[in-house]
């Protein structure tokens, strides 16, 4: 069995995990955010009645695999903190810790819509956007701890000269990230990014989900705003696929709601990638709220014995 707690900036979702995937225990609790004595004591108090047992985390944040200290922008306490050091010194047990979106790509690979594969980039649509990647069923230890992170590099780049109208679509400004640079996927693509989108665009103020809807009815204005939103989303995904050799893309966050959206999203994505292929490769994630949990029993060899 292992303790498996996915961590994000407002809640610790912690569960008991049994071998077969079963939860037991579930419980969730307010994460400090400001106090990293408090943040280690609530861990200490949920693993309490557990003595032994690993605990897996699934944070909001990364793990520097070099230096063992997390970088976390919503849970500011633990900035620069060697968390699993600290945390597997004060619970007395074995600490493991993955970003969150690798646990959602390493749980959709081993339990969910990316089942049987080996190479799976998992997309998050969400607020703004992430991703997790899997490589022939592992997580990848990246630089700084960063993996399959397509949200925030520049996918704009700034227009040498002015160009005609029929091309201003494309010429998208460059929307300040909070990231620090400019032009990223994540001013663009994910829910708020949309909205910011289909205002430059010419629209109205309208939330992502009523753009959604008036896509979907055929709207010209939302057709316009969706069609530079898949222009940049689809050129961002198909440079993934072409490098990572993804097989299946799990497309979670609240966007995914949208199956017209991800089908019309799958089809840009193979029209754009080296090798055609008439299987889709993306697919609506299908763990939701479990899938941190799920993939944090991943981060060890305790029950994961076999490649996810
Ligand atoms: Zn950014």
């Amino acid at each position: 069995m292992l303790l498996c707690a996915d961590i994000g900036g407002s809640f610790i979702d912690f569960a008991l995990v049994h071998p077969d995937g079963r939860l037991e225990h579930r419980q969730t609790v307010p994460t400090p955010v400001a106090d990293s004595e408090n943040f280690i004591g609530a861990l200490k108090a949920l693993c309490a009645p557990y003595p032994g047992i690993p605990l897996h985390i699934a944070i909001a944040g990364v793990e520097d695999p070099l230096t063992g200290r997390v970088n976390a922008a919503n849970i500011p306490c633990l900035n620069t903190l060697a968390v699993r050091e600290q945390l597997s010194h004060h619970t007395q047990r074995l600490v493991r810790i993955g970003n969150d979106a690798d646990c959602f790509a390493l749980a959709e690979a081993r339990f969910g819509a990316a089942k049987g594969h080996r190479n799976v980039f998992g997309l998050i649509l969400g607020t703004g956007v992430g991703g997790g990647f899997v490589l022939d069923g592992q997580r990848v230890p990246g630089l700084g701890g960063v993996t399959g992170e397509l949200g925030h590099a520049p996918a704009v780049i700034a227009p040498p000269f002015l160009a005609d109208p029929e091309e201003a679509l494309s010429l998208v400004p460059l929307f300040p990230c909070g990231c620090g640079q400019s032009g990223c996927l994540d001013t663009l693509a994910g829910a708020r990014g949309l909205e910011r989108l289909h205002v430059w665009a010419g629209g109205r103020a309208e939330t992502s989900h009523a753009i959604l809807t008036l896509w979907e009815q055929g709207d010209a204005q939302a057709t316009k705003t969706m069609s530079v939103w898949m222009l940049y989303t689809s050129a961002a995904l198909a440079h993934v696929i072409n490098i990572t050799g993804s097989t299946v893309v799990p497309v979670a966050g609240g966007l995914s709601n949208s199956a017209a959206l991800i089908d019309a999203l799958d089809r840009a994505v193979r029209d754009r990638i080296l090798v055609p292929t008439t299987q889709p490769l993306l697919r609506r994630a299908m763990l939701g709220k479990n899938a941190g949990i799920l993939g944090a029993t991943c981060l060890g060899p305790e029950m994961c014995h076999e490649p996810c």
